[in-house]
């Protein structure tokens, strides 16, 4: 039996909370050197989402139960052209956006988007490649280091001010990094820096190499023992959370799969996937295989025993 058919929710709509759309997967205005697109060599060709696809699935998964919606982690979502149709899709349905971007702010800047997005989300992730343009060179090409330090004030700043006369909550905020070798020594510093901005979580993924990339991957894979020890940063006042916490040769802290039957990514023209694995997504799927089989975010071996 494969892990998808051990889901205990399988074909449930009413179990899930959280829906991705990807808006605009191949639009984005910056290069990281680690991007899946990148590693694949070519775009991923299904163009940007359609308002009337993004519009009829929220409202069916809004009137299933679905909490949260997050646009596209592929792609930089705040470059969708429909983002403020769907900020007021959200709004009207009384759901939150859940919303991952690279720290430019494109086309608005930092300023106007922390107003827009800040009361209307659950969690505004912001992208980091490390501390420094040293590293940003390297990893993410393109984006000055001092912008970028000065978005993120920016993003704190906006929520200390509108705290002052908001009831509602306002979104969280978390710094989000990919570890590779590369920026690996700068992880104390970027747990520090958004301790002192006042994020409230540092979530830390070891970084995700595609087949075909091992050339990259020998360069940037991290060892057995540049895993993270948590317990170094209990005094923090922040979470510190992610796949970098535990290396690839230990369980995770779960013994299923956390995102299936939970969550659901709609693809441009509607189609879903019930999971965001890159490897799966670039994959001619052989109907008979097992996607998780071929996981490149949670070995199989991670999950003992998949029954509990
Ligand atoms: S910001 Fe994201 S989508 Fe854009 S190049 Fe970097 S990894 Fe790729
Ligand atoms: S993330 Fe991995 S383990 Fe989970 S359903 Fe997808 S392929 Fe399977």
């Amino acid at each position: 039996m494969t892990l998808l058919e051990k889901a205990p929710v399988k074909g449930s709509l009413y179990n899930l909370w959280r829906i991705t759309l990807l808006t605009n997967p191949d639009a984005c205005n910056l290069h990281c050197a680690l991007c899946f697109l990148r590693q694949r060599g070519r775009s991923y060709g299904k163009g940007e989402m359609p308002w009337k696809v993004a519009e009829e699935t929220v409202r069916k998964y809004a009137a299933c139960g679905i909490r949260e919606v997050i646009p596209s982690t592929m792609g930089e979502p705040l470059l969708y052209s429909e983002f403020e149709n769907l900020e007021r899709l959200v709004q009207e349905l009384g759901l939150k956006l859940n919303v991952t971007t690279n720290g430019s702010f494109p086309l608005k800047g930092a300023l106007l988007w922390a107003k827009e997005l800040l009361p209307i989300s659950n969690d505004i992730k912001v992208s980091c490649w490390g501390f420094g343009q040293k590293t940003w060179d390297a990893l993410c090409p393109g984006m000055n280091w001092n912008v970028y330090i000065q978005n993120l004030k920016t993003l704190a700043n906006v929520r200390r001010e509108l705290a002052q006369n908001s009831v509602e909550p306002l979104s969280k905020l978390t710094i989000q990094m990919a570890v590779c070798q590369r920026n690996r020594g700068d992880v104390d510093r970027v747990i520090e820096l958004a301790a002192e901005l006042g994020f409230d979580r540092v979530k830390l993924n070891r970084a995700v190499f595609l087949s075909g990339s091992e050339a990259l991957q020998k360069k940037e894979q991290l060892s057995k023992d540049d895993f993270l020890d948590v317990s170094l940063y209990k005094q923090m006042p922040l979470k510190i959370e992610g796949t970098f916490l535990f290396p690839a040769t230990e369980a995770p802290p779960f013994k299923k799969c956390p995102f299936l039957g939970k969550e659901l990514w709609i693809l441009p023209d509607g189609s879903t996937e019930p999971c965001p694995d890159p490897e799966n997504r670039f994959r001619d799927h052989d109907s008979g295989k097992d996607r998780c089989e071929f996981c490149h975010l949670f070995p199989k071996k991670s999950f003992s025993p998949v029954e509990n």
